[in-house]
């Protein structure tokens, strides 16, 4: 369960990203975040990663303050972040080689993802010689293979085509039902937030509170 106790974010004194915020997210939810541009939704993203402290209030994720980073509470960004130095597989299996798992279930696992995201035949290469697609599947990929129980995620298609965005909507959904896990989706798009969440969480414009809360969950039907 994640709870947003108000929280407010002011950057350089005076720049209200997040005025103030109230929220309880059940564990197993799909929430996703939609507001206007600016009104702080990759700043309250940070604040839950860990990222970004908030200037005040308190987020709790599973009874812990969120105070630091932490692989439980696993994060995808807008723009992909993979090693340069390192090859799509051994991006997707660092995550695990840090937490310790053995390298026979690295490679299995490995291979699932990589299968998962359509880069059968790329274990091998480096991220600068994919595309921005494919470099942004493997970084979701490098993501989900350490199992967070939290997956916050940043418009992490927005950069995709439409058909590897449905693709890539489409397994999110398949991990989603399988995992349980607690998500949170940044989305400028009503459509995306419709066919993956719950709920929805819409945020007002600057300073920003939670205007309303969507239930969506009957979606699935
Ligand atoms: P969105 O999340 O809506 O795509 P961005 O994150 O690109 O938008 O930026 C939203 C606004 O925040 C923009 O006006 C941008 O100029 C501003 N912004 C983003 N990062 C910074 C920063 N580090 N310092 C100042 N302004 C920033
Ligand atoms: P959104 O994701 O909804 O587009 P952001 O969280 O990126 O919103 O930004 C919220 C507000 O905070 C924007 O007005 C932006 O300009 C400002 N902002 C974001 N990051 C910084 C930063 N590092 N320094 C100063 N202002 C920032």
């Amino acid at each position: 369960m994640i709870e947003i106790d108000s929280v407010r974010k002011v950057y350089n004194e005076d720049v209200v990203a997040v005025g103030d915020v109230s929220l309880t997210i059940e564990e197993g939810d799909f929430v996703s975040v939609l507001g206007p541009s600016g009104c702080g939704k990759s700043t309250l993203l940070f604040m839950l990663g860990g990222f970004i402290e908030p200037t005040s209030g308190t987020i709790t994720v599973n009874g812990e303050q969120v105070t630091s980073p932490d692989p439980s509470r696993g994060m995808v960004f807008q723009e992909s972040v993979l090693f340069p130095w390192m090859t799509i597989k051994e991006n997707i299996t660092w995550g695990m080689k840090v937490l310790g798992v053995g390298e026979e279930e690295r490679e299995r696992e490995a291979e699932e993802y990589i299968e998962m995201i359509g880069l059968s035949g790329f274990e091998d290469a480096y991220p600068n010689s994919l595309s921005g697609g494919m470099k942004q599947r493997a970084a979701m990929a490098r993501v989900l293979a350490v199992n967070p129980s939290v997956l916050l995620m940043d418009e992490p298609f927005g950069a995709l085509d439409a058909q590897t965005r449905e693709m890539m909507q489409h397994e999110l959904l398949d991990i989603w039902s399988q995992t349980g896990q607690t998500c949170m989706f940044v989305t400028h798009s009503i459509d995306e937030a419709l066919y993956l969440s719950d709920k929805i969480v819409v945020l007002s414009s600057r300073p920003s509170s939670v205007e309303s809360i969507i239930d969506v969950s009957e979606h699935f039907e």
